[in-house]
């Protein structure tokens, strides 16, 4: 079942196009992430969603029903702000139960909801403290309580960790997944953090300038991103792009001296390789790639590594202690079904049929391969 349709959405504040005909749905219980470089309209959406900005046109059903006029906890929606909004006056408990008197729910309910809620959260022994006598996380836990304790089908939050230390973040990530599918409840969550993204979501929404970049579960918008933009913007260390160039095999590395990647055109194209698909062997007599290693970078169990092959310059990452030193000369490899290609006018993905996929490269062969476009 469909819990938030969004039809067709566009906002502008003044000249700025905020949303341009932005269209998606969120199934019940799911948590969908809006994901999104500063200024791309993840905010605008959220506030369309919950009641708080009205579209200028196209139109958002929540539960099925269209939502146009209607408040926020008529929609039922709740929602969970950056800058939690406590009130500073009110104990952690009054801060809870604020919108219940509101909403005109009986003082038992409360209660109860309250009860489970604090559980829930670890709050027990907070009840009493104001918001100034709390961290930065336990104002966190009081925002997200006091949006769960509505018991509203849909929730929304707007970077909700954006203001906390890291390790706290990761911490708190899981817990508010863990929350969302033991309550389940349907979750959009707005966040800048593609991994914060990639971690909880069941979809992930990236958006770009006010529209829909891609629309997919992780792992899709990881193992097959439609554009570059979406290559560029998921994976912990970004992923390399190589202009290819017309050799006499078929398309090869531009300014590089290596074998053709595939029998076809390779002008106007990008190859697209994650750091960690990308092998750097020290035995480089039989490598296809020849390389230079100008830096490493040790991160403990990981090391990212910056090799030079020919004018261009391409990141690998390794095991942290298998890392070779800087000066080293290696061999690069990687299957052939790491690599992405994208036009490079459009910036979209091209697919490219192989017969030899699954084969290590030294054994691939480049006959019988074409490209045709996605
Ligand atoms: P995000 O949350 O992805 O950072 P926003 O939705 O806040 O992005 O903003 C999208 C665009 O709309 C930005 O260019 C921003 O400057 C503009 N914008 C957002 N809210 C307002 C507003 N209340 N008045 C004017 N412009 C706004
Ligand atoms: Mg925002």
């Amino acid at each position: 079942m469909i819990s938030v349709d969004v039809r067709s959405v566009t906002k502008a504040w003044g000249e700025t196009l905020a949303l341009d005909d932005v269209s998606f749905s969120v199934k019940k219980g799911d948590l969908v992430v809006l994901l999104g470089p500063s200024g791309c309209g993840k905010s605008t959406m959220l506030r369309l969603i919950a009641g708080l900005d009205e579209p200028a046109s196209g139109v958002i059903a929540i539960e099925g029903r269209d939502a146009r006029g209607l408040t926020g906890s008529a929609r039922g929606v709740a929602m969970v702000f950056q800058s939690y909004a406590l009130f500073p006056h009110l104990t952690v408990a009054d801060n809870i139960t604020f919108g219940l008197s509101v909403r005109g729910v009986a003082k038992q309910e409360a209660a109860r909801r309250l009860d489970r809620i604090v559980a829930l959260l670890g709050l027990e022994a907070l009840l009493h403290r104001k918001p100034a006598q709390l961290s930065g996380g336990q104002q966190q836990r009081v925002a997200l309580g006091r949006a769960l304790i509505a018991e509203a089908p849909v929730c929304l939050l707007d970077e909700p960790l954006s203001n906390l230390d890291a390790q706290l973040r990761q911490e708190l990530r899981r817990e508010i997944r863990a929350l969302q599918q033991r309550l389940g409840i349907t979750m959009i969550y707005v966040t800048h953090d593609q991994s914060e993204a990639m971690s909880m979501a069941d979809r992930v929404i990236l958006m770009r300038a006010g529209h829909i970049e891609q629309n997919g579960a992780p792992v899709e918008l990881y193992e097959r991103p439609a554009t570059l933009f979406t290559a560029r913007f998921i994976g912990g260390t970004p992923m390399n792009f190589l202009d290819l160039d017309d050799g006499p095999g078929g398309a090869v590395i531009a300014g590089g001296d290596g074998p053709a990647l595939f029998s076809d055109s390779g002008r106007g194209r990008v190859l697209g390789l994650r750091p960690e698909d990308v092998t750097v062997d020290r035995e480089n007599g039989h490598a296809r790639f020849h390389a230079t290693v100008t830096a490493v970078e040790y991160l403990g169990a990981e090391a990212v590594v910056t090799c030079v092959m020919g004018s261009r310059s391409v990141l690998a990452r390794t095991r942290g202690d298998g890392a070779p030193p800087v000066g080293a000369l290696v061999g690069l490899g990687w299957d052939a079904s790491a690599e992405h290609i994208f036009d490079a006018e459009s910036r979209g993905r091209l697919a490219i049929k192989r017969g030899a996929e699954s084969r290590p490269p030294q054994l691939q062969t480049i006959a019988n391969q074409g490209v045709t476009c996605a």
